[in-house]
């Protein structure tokens, strides 16, 4: 399997290239050559870690049968995820069919591909063997960070430094990095918000005598970031499993078509529910579930996409954007890879802030996209009604879907069975959830209001977040904006 750049920028690669380099140097993104075939009659009774196995060997045929194997292993066999529950399905009433993609060791979905993507970089870098050592640099609104932290944990030949906004993160999140264990981990506290902290770690990425002075020094830099064709295809594999898990449940006959629902951000998630349904998966309609910060739902409805756009900061933090990357890759499929239009729109955007796809293509996305988004106030209700329904507690971003869902569901009257992400759990987002169910939180910590949760609702805490305000802090630097290149090169002794 070979990839191509979306703007025909780039000589085509093997999957090594692709994981290592992240992104195209000049711009664009590497998306295989075609959509290799999934076997269901085989695939079917697989267990989640088997069926992974299966889906990355038919796209990095670079690798070695046995490198994908360990690595699968590593990620998904070794007591990372609660056991035998890496993507469960809840079934609550009126049809709502929750995958739960939260049991990993972040209580956040990245950590499905954020377990298994770093073993495919590690691997890749050792095929390459350039002998340099890869720093991976994050920027991070809180998940993401964390997430990263305990993929790369004791990874080796790769260092993580992560950089988050001093006062833009939940407590609870700041406390998941602060006790991150690992000999090459590193997280580092900014003055300023994430917008800062993310330009200020794209600069340094662009930096030139910065990376050359770092080669001298044996380093390399690399990102983890959702563009990473490592990160994506991880995430094909629980559309597979949650459709074969509706069969064994009943709730879909084998063979039929269901729909999926995705809380949506950055596009990767949804975009790997089209790579499965590229493969064969029957999937009937994909729904693309935004907050407040709908871009995408008024892309989907007029073809135009429109960045110059006021930002909300919504109970869903990690869905607050407003320019999604992988839809670059959609499009380009969209287009059957001309690559030349790719070109023009993003250009357009970066230079206008604003594009639009033509008729024929905005047709064509129409026929299998829906996409549809949820007010805060939407959110809270949603989050109130399906407790009160089914004594189920879900997390702000999975409202939103189950939301949208519900909206779609009464305009279309489509009755396909359908499967919705559940991208969080509950206890990561403690006070939205409190307050959508009981109210005023009072003057509760968040970890006091974890506590009450579990108690009212009679849910245990996720494992990774039981104690955590008890935990050993690890790093404790704060640096002002100037500083963050100063202290990368602090941190690596330069
Ligand atoms: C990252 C994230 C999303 C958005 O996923 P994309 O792949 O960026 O669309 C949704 N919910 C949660 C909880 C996330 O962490």
């Amino acid at each position: 399997m070979k990839y191509m750049s979306t703007r025909a920028n780039h000589e085509s690669v093997e999957s090594v290239q692709a994981i290592y380099k992240g992104m195209v140097p000049r711009g664009g993104l590497f998306v295989p050559e075609s959509f290799p075939e999934a076997d269901l009659e085989v695939w079917k009774d697989l267990s989640y870690a088997d069926l992974t196995y299966e889906v990355l060997k038919l796209y990095l045929t670079d690798f070695s049968e046995k490198d994908l194997r360990d690595s699968v292993h590593e990620a998904y066999g070794t007591g990372a995820f609660e056991k035998n529950r890496i993507a469960p399905m809840k079934y609550l009433s009126e049809d709502l069919n929750i995958l739960e993609l939260w049991h990993g060791p972040t209580a956040a979905f990245k950590d499905l591909a954020l377990q298994l993507m770093p073993r495919l970089l590690h691997r890749s870098a050792m095929k390459l063997s350039t002998g340099r050592q890869l720093v991976i640099l994050v920027a991070t609104s809180g998940d993401t960070g964390k997430a990263a932290l305990e993929g790369f944990k004791d990874i080796p030949g790769i260092r993580i430094i992560v950089f988050y906004p001093k006062h833009g993160v939940s407590r609870v999140q700041e406390m998941q990095m602060l006790s991150t264990g690992g000999k090459n981990t590193c997280v580092v506290g900014v003055e300023g918000n994430f917008d800062d902290c993310q330009t200020k770690v794209k600069h340094i990425f662009g930096d030139h005598a910065f990376a050359r002075e770092l080669k001298v020094n044996g380093y390399e830099f690399s990102s983890a970031n959702s563009i990473n064709w490592g990160r994506l295809v991880p995430q094909i594999v629980y559309y597979f499993y949650a459709y074969f898990e509706m069969v064994r449940a009943g709730k879909l006959e084998f063979g039929n078509p269901f729909n999926v629902v995705v809380p949506t951000g950055n596009f990767g998630n949804i975009l790997a529910s089209y790579y499965a349904s590229e493969m064969g998966l029957p999937v009937g309609h994909f729904v693309c579930a935004s907050n407040k910060n709908n871009v995408l739902t008024d892309f989907i409805e007029s073809g135009k996409y429109d960045r110059k756009r006021k930002f909300y900061n919504t109970s869903s933090p990690s869905m607050d954007i407003l320019i999604s990357s992988n839809l670059e890759r959609f499009l380009y499929h969209m287009v059957n890879g001309k690559a030349e239009k790719i070109l023009r729109w993003y250009e357009d955007l970066s230079k206008k802030g604003i594009f639009k796809v033509d008729i024929a293509t905005h047709h064509r996305i129409l026929e299998k996209f829906s996409g549809g988004y949820s007010t805060e106030a939407e959110v809270f209700e949603t989050i109130r009604s399906i407790f009160d329904r089914d004594h189920y507690v879900i997390d702000p971003h999975t409202a939103v879907g189950v939301h949208v869902y519900q909206k779609y569901r009464k305009e279309t009257g489509d009755q396909t069975p359908t499967v919705i992400d559940s991208t969080a759990s509950p206890f990561k987002f403690n006070k939205t959830v409190y307050q959508a169910l009981f109210g005023d939180t009072g003057v509760k910590s968040e970890f006091e209001l974890m506590q009450a949760l579990s108690k009212k609702t009679d849910m245990p805490i996720h494992p990774s977040l039981q104690g955590l305000e008890n935990r050993k802090i690890r790093f404790d630097t704060v640096v002002s904006l100037s500083k963050v290149k100063s202290e990368v090169r602090e941190i690596l002794g330069l």
